[in-house]
Order: structure tokens, then C-alpha cells, then sequence
């Protein structure tokens, strides 16, 4: 498979050609048989895990009665997931939904738009995406080099600094662009009092404020959305992840009056709404709710963290994140091979940045497996 996969498949990532055939819960096997005990998720995606009966069932019997409409016609799984997001958030507004979570910042983008200002700020080291709007937001220059220019007047400012986001926002600023914890950046939690700074910023400047939670949402900190928790609400939310439990799926949630600055023809998608990817997610939604897996969350991030922290091993010199978003902070660039030893020992981890392990495993990970990973760290670490 490996050699197949070189050939075929545009190498835009580098990936190890480590091929997996099957999983359930947070254990996933290889072509080889191997078993490994996935403490990334497909990036925060697998939020229940692998083959959860209840996606399984959800997605089969939406298949089996009605797999695509196109956005020509409505079915009821966009509309009850629709409604479910709101009532989660606990607040008025409408929901576009998309198949991605660039998708899903590119809505928020033309939201934006349509405010008539032509400025955004968003955060240095933030990441929203690779399409080119959500690229222009994204403040990685690296990532953003090879392709400008970009769209947009964007600012980036460094992220946690509240001067400088009073400073960057005007009259001409549509909307202030940030992660409640920037998980491509290394899992960096925004400084306590920030976002509600930003709200205020952007409050006073009426400009919109939308929080990127592709990567924190659903569950993924111990809370339905990581604003919840900071006290903050935005006027436009980005959702994708683990939404759809494994399938693809993408939302922009907007608030109040940014609600209705898209109108009909603005904007579209052929996928968007699938009743097959909002049937997964709403069986995601609903065993969230029915396992208690916020609270589970809350205490086996807790378990993880805490564990990692006592490990004493010279090369971690920080553990951060919030809930099962995890940070291992090195004290030298080699997180590379940290995950390479951790693979050997049989987890999946990532290199969110070269000192930064993260660690995103599904919602549903046992504290055994938790404290397995703690245990096989300090031998992961001896790199
Ligand atoms: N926003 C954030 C905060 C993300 O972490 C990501 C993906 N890592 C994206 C947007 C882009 O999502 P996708 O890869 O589904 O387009």
C-alpha cells in the first residue's frame, strides 16, 4: 500500500505510509494486525471513536432512505442539526452547513464581507484552513507564502496580546477572526480574559467577532463549545471536526443581526447539508449528551494532563490545552521523533509544531488508556 500510496496520491503532507484498515473506540489497527491506541483522532475528528454502533446505525439508515438532496431541496437531518446547534449555543440565529472546516471559515469570511468593511484581523500563528480565504486568515506566513496574494485586507496580531488587538481593530474592521486555543499553533489556549477582551473590542467597534472552533467545538474541551466556558459569545462560530463523528461536515453558525447578512444566491454548496453527514451528526450530538461525555471529558483530560505533568522527564517542559486538546511542550524540536517513538510503542500522536506533541483523542478514551499513554511516556520522551 505504501508504494501505491507514493505513486497515486499527491504527497502534499509527507505522511509516514502507515496504513489503517480498522478501528473501534480509540483502538485502530494497521495492515499488519498492529493495534494502536489513537490519541489524535484523525485530528479531532473520530469524536466518538472508531465504528461508535450509533454513527454506524445513524449513517446506515440514512443512506438507506435518503443520501443526498443537494441544496435544490431540504431534508430533515440539516434542518434538525441545524436547530440542535443553535440549541446547544442556547441562542438565536442560522446555520450554513458545509463539508468542511475551511468551508465552514470561507462562510464566515463572506459573512464578514457582507458587513460592508473591508478589514479583518485575526491572530499570528492562527490557523483557519488551506482554501485561499481561510488561508489569507490563517497567520502562518509559511503556509501562506507559496500562494500569494491572497484575498483580503487582513492584520495579524499576536495572539493573547489585548493592546494590540484594540489597536489593530477600526471602524473599517469587519470582524476579529480567532481560536478559543490554537491547535495548529501547538495547542496554545488564549490567555484567561482575551476572548472576553475581544468581545468587547469588537463590541465597541461594531465588528463581528468569530471564533474558529473547528478543532475546540463539540465536546472537544469538556464543554459543547470553548466560548461556553470563557464566557464569551460570538456573532459567527465555525464548527467541522468532530461534528460528523468521521464524516465530513462543516457549519458556520451566525448569531443575531450576522445571521442575515447572507442572502439568497450569496453563496452555496452541493454537499453541504448531506442528510447522511447530519444524521452522523446528530447521533454524535445525542450520544455526547446521552454517555455524559462532556463531564468524561472534563475528568480524563484532567487524568491525562496531570499524569503527563508528573512524568518528570527533562525534555517535557510544559503540559497545556483544555480538556482532550493536549499540548506536550518540549524543550527541544523534536517532536517529530516523539511521535515517531510513539508510534512504536503503539500511540498515535502529532507533531502540532516542532516542540509540541498534541494529543486529541476520541471523546469516548478510557482512563486505562489514558494511563497507558503516561506510562509509555517517559520511554517516548527519550528521544
Ligand atoms: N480551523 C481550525 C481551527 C482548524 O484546526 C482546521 C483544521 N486543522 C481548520 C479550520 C480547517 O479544517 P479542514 O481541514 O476541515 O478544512
Amino acid at each position: 500500500m505504501s508504494a501505491r500510496w507514493r505513486g497515486a496520491v499527491m504527497d502534499t503532507y509527507g505522511t509516514p505510509p502507515l496504513a489503517l484498515v480498522s478501528g473501534s473506540g480509540a483502538t485502530v489497527r494497521d495492515a499488519d494486525g498492529r493495534e494502536y491506541t489513537d490519541f489524535l483522532a484523525g485530528i479531532a475528528v473520530n469524536s466518538l471513536g472508531h465504528a461508535h454502533p450509533a454513527v454506524v446505525a445513524a449513517v446506515s439508515e440514512q443512506v438507506a432512505r435518503l443520501g443526498h438532496v443537494s441544496n435544490l431541496y431540504m431534508a430533515e437531518p440539516p434542518v434538525a442539526l441545524a436547530e440542535r446547534l443553535l440549541g446547544l449555543a442556547g441562542r438565536e440565529g442560522r446555520v450554513f452547513l458545509s463539508n468542511s472546516g475551511a468551508e465552514a471559515v470561507e462562510a464566515a469570511f463572506k459573512i464578514a464581507r457582507r458587513t460592508g468593511r473591508p478589514h479583518i484581523v485575526a491572530a499570528q500563528g492562527g490557523f483557519h484552513g488551506r482554501t485561499m480565504g481561510a488561508l489569507a486568515l490563517t497567520g502562518q506566513p509559511a503556509k501562506q507564502e507559496p500562494f500569494l496574494p491572497l484575498p483580503g485586507e487582513v492584520t495579524h496580531v499576536p495572539y493573547g496580546d489585548v493592546d494590540a488587538l484594540r489597536a489593530a481593530v477600526t471602524g473599517r474592521t469587519a470582524a476579529v477572526v480567532l481560536e478559543p486555543v490554537q491547535g495548529e499553533n501547538g495547542v496554545v489556549p488564549a490567555p484567561p480574559g482575551y476572548l472576553r477582551a475581544a468581545r468587547a473590542i469588537t463590541a465597541e467597534a461594531g465588528a463581528l467577532l468569530v471564533l474558529d472552533e473547528v478543532q475546540t467545538g463539540i465536546g472537544r474541551t469538556g464543554h459543547w463549545f470553548a466560548h461556553q466556558a470563557a464566557g464569551v459569545e460570538p456573532d459567527v462560530m465555525t464548527l467541522a471536526k468532530g461534528l460528523g463523528g468521521g464524516l465530513p461536515i462543516g457549519a458556520t453558525v451566525a448569531f443575531g443581526a450576522a445571521a442575515g447578512l447572507l442572502t439568497p444566491g450569496q453563496h452555496g454548496s452541493t454537499f453541504g447539508g448531506n442528510p447522511v453527514s447530519c444524521a452522523a451528526a446528530l447521533a454524535v450530538l445525542d450520544t455526547i449528551e446521552r454517555e455524559g461525555l462532556l463531564a468524561h471529558v472534563g475528568r480524563v483530560g484532567e487524568r491525562l494532563r496531570a499524569g503527563a505533568a508528573a512524568c518528570g522527564h527533562p525534555l517535557l517542559r510544559e503540559v497545556r490545552g483544555a480538556g482532550l486538546l493536549v499540548g506536550l511542550v518540549l524543550a527541544r524540536p523534536v517532536a517529530r521523533e516523539a511521535q515517531r517513538a510513539a508510534l512504536e510503542a503503539g500511540f498515535l500522536v502529532n507533531a502540532a509544531a516542532p516542540d509540541v506533541i498534541r494529543l486529541a483523542p476520541p471523546l469516548v478514551v478510557t482512563e486505562e488508556q489514558v494511563d497507558a499513554l503516561v506510562r509509555a511516556l517517559p520511554g517516548v520522551l527519550d528521544v
